[in-house]
């Protein structure tokens, strides 16, 4: 609710959408509704100006309708942030579909949805997230061209995520490097949460590099499963921020350091490829900050899956997919040095090259 001033009097105006903090900045909400196959979408276009805006759809049982539209807010945002930073020519988008994947996902509503995409004509061209699979992108593609993400077989890029994975673990050396004076993870204490599609590749090559990982996701099978193939514990306790480690990975779902978490955490570096980590970017950056936790900004560090789909669209290789993941160590390193120059948090340090990036893009189109 939003009150405006209107002849002298205070008027409380109903603003549910554009009142949102959320939205202040998106170019266009698309809400999605199909009584045949149960669709409920939501897909966000946050902004076009460096390009289509590309990102995942993510199949979320949400407590509610808003719960939904506050996350494709949030999300679509991130994904503006995320091509501009990496250097990609991409605007922000990202989908929404409220329901249980494990049950609801019918090839029908995958499909129906497929025709949304496609009725926005690539304003916005969707991949895979939480809840979806490269197959699911494959269906898609019977529908529209607007999609990214579809298996190689079928002449895409396959699954983002070992590549996603790949990037939040050089985000995490740069930022080992910066914490630490050294970036080999060799018998760093590394909390992983979060063992999904991203969460297992990245412990895949932590424990590769020696280091002491620990594991927890809220599904038991993955945990076993998981430990059964790396050198790796499964966390026990109830309470994972307040243990002690070097480095802890979100990588599930977002705004994990809030309110709550952030006073008890014991980490020296939060590097992980969960979006939307900060519950509030202005304020949790600030408190990490001036509690001296290092915080390589998810944006950044997770931009490896968008490196994979991207090639799909520019007909680029593996060994320049691989050569601009890499380069996510150097940016990192290069944004946690300005921040701490500038003395501004790391989130904003990302973002504010970010936004330069198009802005300048925008001058040059005026
Ligand atoms: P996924 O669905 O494969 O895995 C998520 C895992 O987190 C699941 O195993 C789930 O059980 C677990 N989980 C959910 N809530 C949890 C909780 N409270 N505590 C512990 N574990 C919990 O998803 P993914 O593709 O691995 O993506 C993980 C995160 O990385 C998401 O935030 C996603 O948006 C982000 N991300 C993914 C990609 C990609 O390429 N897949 C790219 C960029 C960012």
């Amino acid at each position: 609710m939003t009150t405006e001033v209107i002849s002298g009097k205070n008027i409380k105006k109903i603003s549910p959408v554009f009142g949102q903090f959320s939205f202040k900045d998106h170019e266009q909400i698309v809400f999605c509704n199909d009584k045949d196959t149960g669709l409920k979408a939501i897909i966000g276009i946050h902004n076009t100006v460096l390009g289509p805006a590309l990102g995942g759809t993510r199949m979320w049982q949400y407590a509610s309708e808003q719960e939904a539209l506050n996350d494709v807010l949030r999300l679509s945002r991130g994904m503006t942030y995320k091509s501009a930073i990496t250097g990609l020519n991409l605007g922000g988008g990202k989908a929404v579909i409220i329901g249980d994947a494990k049950t609801q996902k019918t090839p029908e509503l995958m499909l129906r949805f497929g025709e949304f995409v496609h009725g926005l004509g690539g304003k916005y061209i969707t991949a895979e997230d939480v809840g979806m699979a490269t197959s699911d992108m494959d269906l898609v593609r019977t529908v529209t061209p607007y999609v990214t993400g579809i298996s190689q077989d079928k002449g895409g890029a396959g699954n983002p995520s070992p590549i996603t994975a790949y990037g939040t673990f050089m985000g995490m050396k740069a930022a080992a490097k910066y914490a630490f004076g050294n970036d080999d993870l060799e018998n760093r204490v590394i909390y992983v949460q979060g063992i999904g599609n991203v969460g297992e590749a990245l412990v895949e090559h932590l424990s590769n590099e020696g280091a002491k990982v620990f594991i927890s996701d809220i599904n038991q099978d993955r945990l076993e499963e998981v430990r059964g193939k790396y050198s790796v514990e499964i966390y026990t306790g109830n309470n994972i921020y307040a243990e002690e480690m070097d480095i802890y990975a979100p990588c599930a779902l977002g705004a994990t350091i809030n309110d709550t978490t952030l006073p008890q955490l014991k980490a020296k570096v939060i590097a992980g490829a969960a979006n939307n980590q900060l519950a509030d970017e202005v304020k949790h950056g600030e408190l990490l900050r001036e509690r001296g936790i290092v915080y390589a900004p998810d944006f950044l560090i997770n931009a490896g899956g968008i490196i994979n789909v991207y090639a799909e669209l520019e007909n680029y290789g593996r060994q320049e997919i691989i050569r601009k993941t890499e380069n996510i160590y150097t940016t990192t390193l290069e944004i946690l040095e300005t921040a701490e120059k500038s003395d501004i948090t790391t989130h904003f340090a990302a973002l504010s090259i970010a936004q330069s990036r198009i802005d300048a893009r925008k001058a040059e189109k005026a």
